[in-house]
């Protein structure tokens, strides 16, 4: 009894005399004024990194719920960013996925200096994301199938495609052909990566070149586009699959919606560059939830490398 008594005694005089007080103490009408702001701060005690507002349906989602559902709302399904690591461990089987050129680090070629410059960039989110760059690849076996696998990280400077990128797609796209592989890439970006001016829009290229060698060689390559997938990647590799699928509500375009309707000077329909109206429009193959995507994989890959097994057969 005695000690709640006086707990709540020092609470009363913390807040009696609050921590931001303007310093001339001699203004009594400017002492009363904060103390509304000190008695709100003492509300805010709900804790943090537990639940998330859910930016379709403004449910709250508990974290650990939308974690086990792989990021996508258990009660709209609106598929919320999943990063390159959780992705491939939702879709490889266990202990199968052999990274590839995990240490290759992009060079400060044009001493590229904005707001901050773009090596302090390159560290900064290294240290955030853990990752050299903004794609993850390797080796992997999705179901009995082994595939060559990339994976692109929004959080890495918007997924941009700058020359590490594309060489490490680029080496993946020809792992694949020598080994006769399938190919999977799922892609979320914001396009090229403008710090690397020239050297990032020649990635578009090469990345392209390489994939017609790896489809030469009759190899199936199936392009996945996740939220957003837009400019310089939707340009090049991630739109020349031999089967091109998308989560749903997927924003996926070259030119953001605005400049669009600038240069056309033209009303945009409904659902512009979202993954439904280029279905309907037959940019996409198929739409697939995330929780589906694996199994889609692998049957696709059935299906697509049948060919060969029975050619290999005869
Ligand atoms: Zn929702």
């Amino acid at each position: 009894m005695a000690a709640t008594s006086f707990t709540k005694k020092n609470l009363g005089l913390e807040t009696g005399e609050p921590a931001v007080t303007p310093p001339a103490a001699a203004h009594t009408t400017f002492v009363k004024k904060p103390k509304l702001a000190t008695s709100k701060s003492k509300k805010r005690e709900i804790p943090e990194g537990l639940w998330t507002k859910c930016p379709k349906c403004s449910t709250m989602v508990f974290d650990k719920e939308l974690d086990e559902n792989l990021k996508v709302c258990t009660h709209c399904q609106h598929h919320f960013p999943i990063s390159s690591r959780e992705r491939i461990h939702s879709l490889v089987e266990t202990c199968t996925f052999e990274e590839m050129d995990a240490d290759m680090t992009s060079v400060d070629v044009l001493d590229f200096t904005g707001v901050a410059s773009y090596r302090a960039k390159l560290a900064k989110y290294q240290q955030d994301t853990g990752l050299k760059d903004a794609v993850i690849t390797g080796l992997a076996r999705l179901g009995t199938h082994r595939a060559a696998l990339g994976v692109m990280e929004f959080k890495f400077l918007g997924g941009s495609m700058g020359s590490v990128v594309g060489e490490k797609l680029t080496r993946l796209i020809e792992r694949a052909t020598e080994k006769a592989l399938p190919l999977i890439i799922i892609s979320t970006s914001g396009g090229a990566r403008m710090y690397e001016g020239m050297f990032s829009l020649m990635q578009m290229a090469k990345t392209c070149s390489a994939l017609a060698y790896h489809a030469r060689a009759r190899l199936p390559y199936i392009s996945v586009l996740t939220n957003p997938t837009t400019a310089g990647v939707m340009a090049s590799f991630a739109s020349v699959g031999d089967l091109i699928i998308a989560e749903p509500g997927a924003m996926i375009g070259f030119a953001g919606p605005r400049v669009i309707k600038d240069t056309t000077q033209a009303e945009l329909p409904p659902g512009f560059q979202t993954a439904e109206f280029l279905l309907d429009h037959g940019l996409i193959d198929a739409i697939v939830p995330r929780k589906d995507l694996k199994n889609r994989l692998t049957g696709y890959l059935n299906y697509l490398t049948n060919g060969q097994k029975l050619a290999a057969a005869s």
